[in-house]
């Protein structure tokens, strides 16, 4: 297959590119710069493309942050929140129809490079606050992928049915680099160890039983993280 990924560089996606990669696709790495709070990411998304020597595009859309007022992660006076994602107050982390954006843009791409398949790393983890993570959402971005264009392409999840410790897992055996990946949603230097994502990717990694090699800012166990948090609450 002839794959596009969408790359964020954060764990889910580097290990969905570097899968692929073992599984014998052509890739090529597509990152969006939609002027997310946490654009360190794109750095590492540049980096990982470059270790996997696949070719790797940018979209600069940063003037969308614009129109993406309310959330925590393009909206400058909304405050990142923390403690776990599952919680309500996870809400204001939500971009406005983001997945939209990044499968219209991946989908775009695809056609003009004359490319099969747009794999993206939805996994069993995204939680229910995030509405276009529903399957419902996925299959009639499907049926627009189809009357798009006169070419089909196909848009894939590979890691629907994963949670986040089997990601780590997969990714551990196929030898990523988790170092050089990215998820805090701060956009600090270091991972902050107490936002939805931190404390997610501490999960994964406890759960998965693999060394996380990430710096934390507060780097307590995710349990210890929780519990002080609801304490200050
Ligand atoms: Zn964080």
């Amino acid at each position: 297959m002839k794959v596009i990924v969408i790359t964020s560089g954060g764990m889910d996606s580097t290990v969905l590119a570097h899968w692929h990669r073992s599984q014998g696709d052509t890739v090529s790495a597509l990152a969006i710069d939609y002027g997310q709070r946490h654009r360190q990411e794109l750095f590492f998304a540049a980096k990982q493309a470059e270790k996997l020597g696949v070719p790797f595009t940018q979209v600069d859309l940063r003037s969308l942050k614009q129109v993406l007022r309310g959330s925590s992660q393009t909206d400058d006076s909304v405050a990142v929140p923390h403690g776990h994602y599952a919680e309500e107050n996870m809400k204001v982390t939500v971009v406005p129809n983001r997945n939209m954006i990044l499968l219209s843009v991946a989908l775009a791409q695809a056609i003009s490079l004359k490319f099969d398949v747009v794999s993206y790393a939805a996994h069993a983890g995204d939680h229910a606050i995030y509405p276009d993570c529903r399957p419902e959402f996925v299959d009639a971005m499907n049926g627009a992928a189809k009357l798009c264009d006169w070419q089909h392409v196909e848009i894939v999840r590979p890691f629907i049915h994963k949670t986040k410790a089997d990601i780590v897992r997969i990714g551990h055996a196929i030898g990523v680099d988790f170092a050089k990946t990215y998820s805090c949603y701060e956009g600090t230097q270091s991972h902050c160890g107490r936002c939805g994502t931190c404390v997610e990717r501490k999960e994964a990694f406890e759960h998965a039983e693999v060394f996380d090699p990430t710096f934390y800012t507060d780097a307590r166990p995710s349990s210890e993280v929780l519990a002080s948090l609801a304490q200050k609450s």
